[in-house]
């Protein structure tokens, strides 16, 4: 599952661990093939209708891993498809249920007579995380699924939408988060244009594999060149919110 750019998520993951000394291994997951043993790190995008329900109930054999790692502290980027796959249901357009891994308390239900249009356009979130507050995420949303968070007291959003719709048309909210689980409708690909959450993440990854593996890992970005992203980031920012 991957549209949208999504892949450049993975390409910049690589590139900032590589650049902070770290050998990365890239590993593809297709239906009928299991999880690596250990991961540190788990990428979703998005993907049609048609091929969410393709995927699902191959998805579903691997629920038990995901979850013990996200309880781990693991962290996950799902991104729009892959992150209403990684909830607990989701109606498609044609009236098919798929079953989610049920990570994220949320479901998603194909739009309606209420909803005029498909969620389509540049998006910026006032993110609320723990550790990025006050930052704000950018990207593009393509989507026609309307996703409701279901409960509140183990999961959040990541933070209000500025611009553009996020989780559904009526909410103003974007994406979900538990514990290092994240899902986003920023398609985009949505970590080189956002430098901080970028960080975030893989600080996370490599804070969980030195508590979990017991040993100590660098998490300084002093050789990453971030430069170039924060200005690409900013300026999209100003342009999207001055509309
Ligand atoms: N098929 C889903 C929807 O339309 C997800 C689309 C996507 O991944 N961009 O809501």
């Amino acid at each position: 599952m991957s549209i949208y750019g999504d892949m450049g998520n993975v390409i910049t993951l690589r590139r900032k661990l590589k650049t902070m000394g770290y050998n990365v291994i890239i590993q593809n997951v297709n239906p009928g093939q299991d999880l690596p043993a250990q991961s540190d790190f788990y990428f979703m995008g998005g993907g049609q209708d048609n091929d969410q329900y393709l995927i699902f109930q191959d998805l579903l054999k691997k629920k038990d891993k995901l979850i013990n790692d996200v309880n781990q502290g693991v962290p996950v980027l799902s991104i729009c498809g892959g992150y209403q796959l990684l909830g607990k249901k989701f109606i498609t357009g044609t009236g098919q249920m798929v079953e989610g891994i049920g990570i994220f308390p949320v479901e998603t239900k194909a739009m309606d007579s209420s909803v005029k249009s498909r969620c389509i356009g540049n998006i910026v979130v006032d993110l609320e995380i723990e550790g990025l507050k006050g930052e704000k995420l950018v990207g593009f949303e393509n989507h026609g699924g309307q996703t409701y968070i279901i409960d509140n007291s183990i999961a959040k959003p990541l933070g209000a939408t500025l611009v553009g719709y996020g989780n559904n048309s009526f909410e103003k909210q974007e994406g979900c988060i538990i514990n290092n689980a994240i899902g986003t409708y920023c398609h985009g690909s949505v970590l080189p244009k956002n430098p901080a959450f970028a960080n975030w993440l893989i600080t996370k990854a490599l804070n969980t594999k030195s508590k979990l593996e017991n040993i100590q890992l660098n998490t300084s970005f002093s050789l990453v060149d971030d430069r170039i992203s924060q200005k690409t980031h900013d300026n999209l920012i100003s342009r999207w919110t001055s509309k």
